[in-house]
């Protein structure tokens, strides 16, 4: 099985690239790297400029040639948060080094701090693994009419089973007992009823772990109420980006929880927060976060000792009262500054904290097979039989649209018309309010072939419709690979 995890021998410094990022990025990056110092971590840091800067100086994707190529020979990126420049076509850092690193698997511990971080779920220890390169985070969006934008989702199977085995392999490691599937399938039942089948299909291979599947609205609604409920949760990119927000702050603090975001011999470590401008500079900044996520660096880089040794020394600070801003409170003895915290963390290196359990450092970020697919798809037999016409039409009557269609000769046969996913054609309701955005189903007799769905689709352009797209219907081994359109 190819490792994830470099090993590296215990004299050799590993280069990391270290970005300080903008905000209160580096008055935290610096506190971070003092404690790593000064807990013996053999890291070589290679700083790289990346955010704010770098985007104003004409970069929309906020990071040059030069920064991609220090991040590509180190394969390893300590982040601070950066700021994304409003307005102006900037492209987000994060999707951008994600994708271009194929930095698949988002994994957020978020663990309750009680007392010390007053929470309502004292017993809360969740990690989320959030899948991090599809679902709509393509970022393919179109407007089509003058009404109507549109979001590509796309969820494969490829990627789901990549993300799926990678949490249950996190919670073997981590001596985890359950593993937990949020998704949407009773209303997207091919993108995310493919989530969910996957899930069901990897959940058999690991028999030690417990496993259910919850629909996403029910699954957060639980994750708010009882969070104690849950162990590992993988889940689609978007749930599991708003989803872990919900899980950090249910723990009490943005400003504590770290992230690894993990490729196949690649990994991005950060704090879950942002360059927070509205206290840059003002040295108050809880630099926890980074620090958490250093800790799953020096994890991923071989160096637990290390890891462990800081881990302790940061829940002695905790339990000892010593608190950033943020968090300080009725709980708390002292209320530090960003170095003054860093300076607390070192005077414990080596100590054990009393109250507070410390969590097995172990093997972080689990060696998984990340670019191997095994649970292989069936050789299917994929044939097209029809094709979705979508028009931007403001002509009235959709009997009159309907009609129009099908003066306009071809081989394959109109059989519906929705709008917004709902029939309006041949049957309809009065009450249903239509857009200018129609979907229109032709089938042929049996299969369709390519050359009468440009014959088609030049017929209709000759009788003066505007097609916006089409969508090829597909059987595969008979089955229908695209919903009915009753809005179901
Ligand atoms: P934010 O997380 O920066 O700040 C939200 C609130 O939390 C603010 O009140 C802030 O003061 C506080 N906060 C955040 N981190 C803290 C810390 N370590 N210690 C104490 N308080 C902390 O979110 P935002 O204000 O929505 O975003 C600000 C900028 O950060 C934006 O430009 C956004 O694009 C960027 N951002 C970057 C990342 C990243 O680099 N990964 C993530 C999120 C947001």
């Amino acid at each position: 099985m190819p490792s994830l995890n470099f090993v590296p021998s215990t004299a050799v410094a590993v280069p990391v690239a270290i970005a300080h990022g903008d905000g209160i990025g580096p008055e935290i990056m610096g506190s971070v790297l003092s404690i790593l110092d000064a807990a013996g971590a053999r890291i070589e840091p290679r700083p790289i400029e990346i955010g704010e800067r770098v985007y104003r100086a004409g970069v929309p994707s906020g990071i040059d040639d030069e920064a991609l190529a220090t991040l590509e020979a180190t394969r390893v990126l300590l982040k601070a948060p950066i700021t994304t420049p409003q307005g102006g076509g900037y492209k987000s850092l994060n999707v951008t080094i994600r994708k271009m690193f194929g930095l698949f698997a988002n994994v957020r511990p978020s663990r309750a701090l009680s007392p010390f971080v007053p929470t309502l779920h004292p017993q809360m220890d969740v990690v989320i693994v959030r899948e991090n390169e599809e679902d709509v985070y393509g970022g393919i969006e179109h407007r089509q009419t003058a009404d109507v934008t549109q979001c590509l989702k796309l969820i494969t199977r490829s990627g789901s089973e990549r993300i799926i085995r990678y949490a249950f392999e996190y919670a073997r490691a981590h001596g985890r007992r359950r593993v937990s599937c949020f998704s949407k399938d009773n209303i997207m039942k091919i993108t995310d009823g493919l989530f969910h089948s996957v899930f069901n299909e990897i959940a058999a291979e690991y028999p030690d772990l417990e496993h259910e599947h919850l629909i996403v609205d029910i699954g957060a609604a639980k994750l708010a109420v009882n969070p104690e409920r849950f162990d590992v949760i993988v889940l689609p990119n978007l749930y599991g980006d708003i989803l872990s927000d919900v899980a950090a702050e249910l723990c009490g603090s943005v400003g504590m929880a770290g992230s690894a975001n993990v490729g196949d011999g690649i990994a991005m470590f950060e704090a879950i927060h942002g360059s927070a401008p509205d206290i840059a500079g003002t040295g108050i900044a809880n630099p926890s976060g980074l620090l958490n996520a250093a800790v799953m660096m020096l994890s991923h880089v071989g160096q637990t000792n290390v890891a462990k040794i800081v881990q302790d020394a940061w829940l002695c600070t905790i339990e000892e009262g010593l608190h950033t801003r943020d968090i300080y409170g009725a709980q708390s003895l002292r209320c530090l500054p960003t170095r003054e915290f860093a300076a607390a963390v070192i005077d414990r290196l080596g100590r054990t904290p009393q109250r507070l359990l410390s969590p097995a450092i172990g093997n972080a970020l689990p060696d998984t097979p990340a670019s191997a697919s095994r649970v292989q798809a069936p050789a299917e037999k994929k044939e097209r039989i029809g094709v979705d016409i979508f028009l931007d039409w403001s002509g009235g009557n959709v009997e009159k649209l309907a009609a129009g269609l099908q003066s306009a000769p071809s081989g394959l046969t109109l059989k519906m018309i929705t709008n917004r996913g709902t029939q309006v054609w041949p049957r309809s309701s009065a009450m249903t309010r239509c857009v200018d955005h129609w979907r229109c189903r032709f089938v042929g007799d049996g299969t369709a072939s390519g050359a009468s769905v440009v014959d088609l689709l030049a017929a209709i352009e000759r009788a003066g419709f505007d097609i916006i797209k089409t969508e090829g219907l597909y059987t595969f081994n008979g089955v229908p690979g695209f919903s009915l359109g009753q809005g179901q």
